[in-house]
């Protein structure tokens, strides 16, 4: 039904309001007295009357209008601010990457800089790689988040190890002087809880970057205590702080509390977001306290759930403190922190190295650069590999090489993607390992892959030792 505006439902409401009064009032004088002097000064009353009493009603309603209006006026503004806020953030946060990736890949290209400066310039270049895969990974976090499409799964977890991990993954990374510490509410061997690790350590690893980033001097602490039935994790530090009024706004997407153009710490505004949202997929909360300039205290909470095994798997000092090394690497954490933010799988020791000439591996890629970097990554093993472009290619150099020992095997491809021709060379082969490989895998696609028949997963892109681990792990062959 078409809208009525404003203007029309005022004049006609006035004019209708106007015509009643005018009819029923005057009925009504002129029924109470017939004496000239007396009516008119009734009608002089009566008017009187309909203009207050029309001007307070008209007052009520036009301001009503109005605050509605300045409202929205004042929300379109700040969303103009913030649009041009998140454009200049997300901007910043892509091209600073990209101007490292390109800058030193170009000096690199047009000149020998010597060894010590070669090494340097690849450590830029993949840590800002590292950096720029981080923010996909995140706005493909908050989509999934934002559509209903992650689910949680709880497992065995020891907390203990899991916050030593963090620990010694951000350890490198915080500044010369500050106090880094961390303590634990459980003893090590009791300290098995059953929760989504995964995302555990997305929470507790994206908090205590935070920390990190925005402290200077002074210390970080973060830890657990349980609470009768809920575990109670805390990341505090004494570095930049929240003012108050951003309290509530860092936990929205694109969110930063120092939000000014041109003001920036690096960081899309996303990670807060992430945190909240798992946790309330984890039916817990998360809240934070801060005064600006001294510090801020997160805390979240979730349900504590003591594991039947009950242990970790190592042994952790239930109380552990150290302070960090006098260097401090500057740039984004590259491995550690995809690690801390499980973003990526993790491998826990490297792999040994493999040689043989026993093996050969068909790699199917549409991508011929991801071939390529493969080819280079295993080229002295001595492992042969095929290349298929696409899952119907890969099928068929199947069916004409039965030395084939292991598919590599891309998991979206054009023509047939990597699940149905995994299932045709299931087939033809059931015990033949096969393992999917891609550019992002979320917990949920990680649980389906393996349940439609992979054997393992391998999140693109990877390192040499990496690859080589799974290509051991499920290669009996060269065992
Ligand atoms: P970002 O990637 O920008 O750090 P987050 O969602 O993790 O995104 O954090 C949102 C904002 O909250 C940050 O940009 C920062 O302004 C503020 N913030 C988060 N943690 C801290 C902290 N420990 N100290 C000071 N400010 C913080």
């Amino acid at each position: 039904m078409k809208r009525i505006l404003f203007e029309y439902k005022f004049t006609a409401l006035y004019l209708l309001l106007g015509l009643l009064w005018i009819v029923f009032s005057d009925r009504m004088i002129n029924s109470m007295t017939e004496d000239h002097t007396i009516l008119t000064r009734l009608q002089t009353y009566k008017g009187w009357f309909y203009v207050l009493l029309s001007g307070g009603f008209f007052f009520y309603y036009l301001r009503s209008h109005l605050v509605r209006l300045r409202d929205a006026e004042k929300k379109a503004v700040e969303s103009d601010r913030l649009k041009s806020a998140f454009l200049q953030n997300i901007s910043h946060e892509i091209r600073t990457p990209m101007n490292g990736i390109i800058g030193f890949a170009t000096l690199l290209e047009n000149e020998d800089p010597g060894d010590e400066l070669r090494k340097e310039y690849l450590g830029i270049i993949t840590n800002s790689s590292n950096r720029l895969l981080e923010l996909v990974n995140q706005i493909l976090d908050i989509s999934m988040l934002e559509t209903g499409t992650v689910n949680v799964h709880p497992r065995e977890t020891g907390i203990n190890r899991l916050l030593l991990e963090v620990y010694e993954q951000m350890l490198p990374h915080v500044k010369p002087g500050v106090e880094f510490r961390y303590t634990a509410g459980l003893e090590s061997g009791r300290d098995g809880l059953v929760t989504d690790e995964y995302k555990l350590r997305q929470i507790v690893g994206n908090l205590v970057h935070n920390a990190v980033k925005f402290t200077s001097e002074g210390s970080i602490e973060f830890g657990y205590t349980i609470q009768k039935d809920k575990a109670i994790f805390f990341v505090n530090d004494t570095g930049l702080g929240i003012p108050q009024e951003k309290l509530t706004e860092i936990f929205k997407y694109f969110r930063k509390a120092e939000d000014v153009p041109g003001k920036f710490h690096e960081g899309a505004g996303l990670g807060l977001a992430i945190c909240k949202g798992n946790l309330q997929l984890m039916n817990g909360w998360i809240s934070v306290k801060s005064e600006q300039g001294k510090g801020a205290r997160f805390t979240f909470e979730i349900p504590y759930t003591p594991s039947e095994k009950g242990a970790s798997r190592t042994n952790v000092p239930s109380l552990f403190e150290s302070t960090s090394p006098d260097k401090f690497l500057t740039g984004f954490p590259p491995k550690a922190f995809r690690d801390a933010t499980g973003s990526q799988q993790q491998t826990s020791k490297p792999a040994k190295e493999i040689f043989t000439d026993d093996l050969t591996i068909l790699v199917a890629e549409d991508e011929i650069m991801n071939y390529r970097y493969m080819s280079e990554l295993l080229k002295d093993t001595g492992i042969r590999l095929l290349h298929a472009a696409n899952g119907e290619e890969a099928v068929e150099i199947f069916k004409k090489r039965p030395d084939i020992g292991m598919i590599l095997m891309d998991i979206r491809m054009p023509v047939m993607n990597g699940f149905e021709a995994m299932k045709r060379i299931r087939g033809l082969k059931p015990d033949l390992p096969i393992i999917a490989q891609s550019a992002y895998i979320s917990a949920d696609d990680r649980k389906k892959t393996l349940d439609a028949g992979f054997n393992e997963i391998i999140n693109k892109p990877f390192l040499r030792e990496e690859l080589l681990e799974v290509i051991e792990v499920h290669s009996p062959k060269i065992l």
